[in-house]
């Protein structure tokens, strides 16, 4: 097991599995989430699913059952890795990085740390065997309709909106409650120096030094924004 730091006993710890340990902890070793990570405010461990390979050859998948493309990360070698990482007693949920699974949302990001961390299982090729799935009770997870080569960028798009909302990681920087998605909307448009750019002014209101109108004013601009780009999230808000 790569362990990237050493964490404080009590931290958001989290474990991921992959045929590519040496993916870890790539950006999540910079910025916020490495900063993080050297506080020990969180953990991060990648664990090699090649370890529990078969044979001379360490093998690790097969051709599908019923014939097709590609190959198939095998339920026995997988099953093994997983209870390898989490023993008995681990109470951290289980995830499997899956086209099919449910859309990662910043709802369910704000759940999970809450919680004690999240094991994350990375699949390739075609995918893994099915049986595998329920028979390790792993919560399938998608972070977008597209296919990717492998979890591991899926987990690390995870990982990253978790840490980022772990207590203290953001510091006095932003409290991300007024972030797009956490008020049901997108966010407001931003503005900052020089105050006229190639022709164009910042907004009047925005240096008014009323803060009670530019707050009106940003709420109408989300509302505006999420309106135009995408009117699913109001929908969903009001059912
Ligand atoms: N044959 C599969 C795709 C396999 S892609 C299908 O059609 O559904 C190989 C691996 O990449 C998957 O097992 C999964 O772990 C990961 N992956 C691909 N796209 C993903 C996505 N949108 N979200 C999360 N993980 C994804």
């Amino acid at each position: 097991m790569t362990m990237m730091n050493a964490p404080k006993a009590d931290c958001w710890r989290a474990s991921v599995l992959t045929l590519f340990p040496e993916m870890f902890p790539g950006p999540l070793g910079i910025s916020l989430s490495g900063e993080a990570m050297r506080r020990g405010d969180w953990s991060l461990d990648a664990y090699d699913i090649r370890n529990h390979g078969l044979g001379r050859h360490r093998s690790v998948d097969d051709t599908p059952a019923g014939g097709g493309p590609g190959m198939v990360l095998r339920a026995d070698v997988l099953a093994a890795a997983i209870d390898a990482v989490c023993p008995h007693g681990d109470e951290r949920p289980r995830f499997l990085m899956s086209p099919r699974g449910r859309p990662l949302s910043q709802g369910r990001v704000r759940e999970l740390i809450d919680g004690p961390g999240a094991v994350i299982v990375c699949g390739r090729f075609e995918g893994v065997d099915e049986r595998v799935i329920a028979g390790r009770n792993l919560e399938e997870v998608s972070i977008g309709d597209y296919i990717l080569s492998g979890g591991e960028l899926g987990a690390m798009v995870m990982l990253d909106a978790c840490v980022r909302l772990l207590p203290g990681v953001m510091g006095h920087v932003h409290s991300g409650t007024e972030e797009s998605f956490e008020s049901g909307m997108l966010e407001y448009p931003h503005y900052t120096r020089p105050r006229e750019w190639e022709g164009h002014a910042i907004p009047d209101m925005l240096l008014s030094g009323n803060h009670a109108a530019i707050a009106r004013w940003r709420q109408a601009e989300a509302l505006r924004i999420t309106r135009e780009r995408r009117p699913d999230l109001l929908i969903k808000k009001t059912s």
